[in-house]
């Protein structure tokens, strides 16, 4: 599955180069625990390839404006839901917005399988929002 991650963030780098300036750098890209960076289950990779797109967008334009662009500082799982934290010094009302409705839809999307799922208490596994069938999986290989 890390193999999976790696091959998706290489995927988003060269897509969305303004917006993964910081994180292209190698030292984030050798620590992917590390505070700059992201870490992500595949049920979770169409959500954020689509947000990531609509910013990369923004910031051409905001070059062609000569403002400053939008950068992702680091994209991960915090707590109950996906935090998908941007620097910016030209706040947008409108990507504010967008940005808490994708966390908000993270809390009840699987991070393995991207389907209907919740909050799992008590396993191990570094990926705690799953659906009945990842739940089962998960518990299966835990013992
Ligand atoms: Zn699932």
């Amino acid at each position: 599955m890390n193999k999976e991650l790696d091959k998706f963030k290489e995927e988003m780098i060269d897509a969305c180069p303004l917006f993964f300036e910081r994180i292209r750098s190698r030292w984030c890209i050798e620590c992917p625990n590390n505070y700059h960076g992201y870490d992500i289950g595949p049920g979770w990779f169409g959500l954020i390839r689509e947000v990531c797109e609509l910013i990369e967008m923004k910031n051409r334009v905001c070059i062609s404006e000569g403002k400053p662009t939008f950068k992702a500082v680091f994209l991960r799982r915090v707590r109950k839901s996906l935090r998908f934290s941007v620097s910016a010094y030209n706040p947008d009302p409108v990507l504010n917005k967008l940005i808490e409705l994708i966390e908000e839809k993270s809390k009840t999307m699987c991070e393995i399988c991207g389907e209907r799922a919740q909050y799992r208490n008590g396993i191990k596994s570094k990926l705690k929002i799953l659906c009945d069938f990842h739940l089962n999986e998960t518990i299966r290989e835990e013992g």
